[in-house]
Order: structure tokens, then C-alpha cells, then sequence
């Protein structure tokens, strides 16, 4: 019979479509999901990660001289200070400048 056998070609004909539209389906999937895992990983900074220099770089206090790890430093207005009393007096005693 002629008309099973339209049948078949019309099941391959099926399957053909959408065995491609799952292999493209999957391409456009991969190329996505790579594009978000190359956009990750790296900041803009182009700066070293802090734990290679924050063992080494030791800043100085502005108030009182004394020098302290830089993880360990108040950070203000750009100055480091021990503390953040000794913060509030440098930039008192500095005044606003
Ligand atoms: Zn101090």
C-alpha cells in the first residue's frame, strides 16, 4: 500500500524536524549558559585579590603614627587610622579642607 508508506516518510520527515530543532534548541542553550560563566568570573578592577597583599601592606595610622595591617586599618576619607576614634580626631584636627 502506497499510503502506509506515506505515513513513514512523514514520521521520518517529523523526527528529522525536530531532532534538529532540539540539536538547535541545545546549541543556542550552551552558547547562553557559556556566555554567562565567561561574563563571571573576573571583576574589571584588573587589581590582585586582596589576600596575596593585605599580608604584607601595612598602613600608618595619620593620628597617632603607629603602623597596622591594612585589613586590620579604619579606612576614612581616604586616610587610615587605627581606629575609628583616632578617624574622628585626625579629621577634626586636620580640619575640612
Ligand atoms: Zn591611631
Amino acid at each position: 500500500m502506497s499510503c502506509s508508506e506515506e505515513v513513514t516518510l512523514g514520521k521520518i520527515l517529523f523526527w528529522f524536524i525536530i531532532i534538529v530543532a532540539v540539536l538547535f534548541g541545545a546549541r543556542l542553550l550552551a552558547r547562553s549558559t557559556s556566555k554567562v560563566e565567561r561574563a563571571a568570573p573576573l571583576p574589571k578592577d584588573g587589581k590582585v585579590p586582596p589576600d596575596m597583599h593585605s599580608a604584607e601592606a601595612m598602613v600608618r595610622c595619620h593620628q597617632c603614627g603607629i603602623h597596622l595591617p591594612r585589613s586590620e586599618a579604619y579606612l576614612s576619607n581616604g586616610k587610615t587610622w587605627c581606629g575609628p576614634e583616632h578617624a574622628r580626631l585626625g579629621q577634626s584636627s586636620s580640619g575640612s579642607s
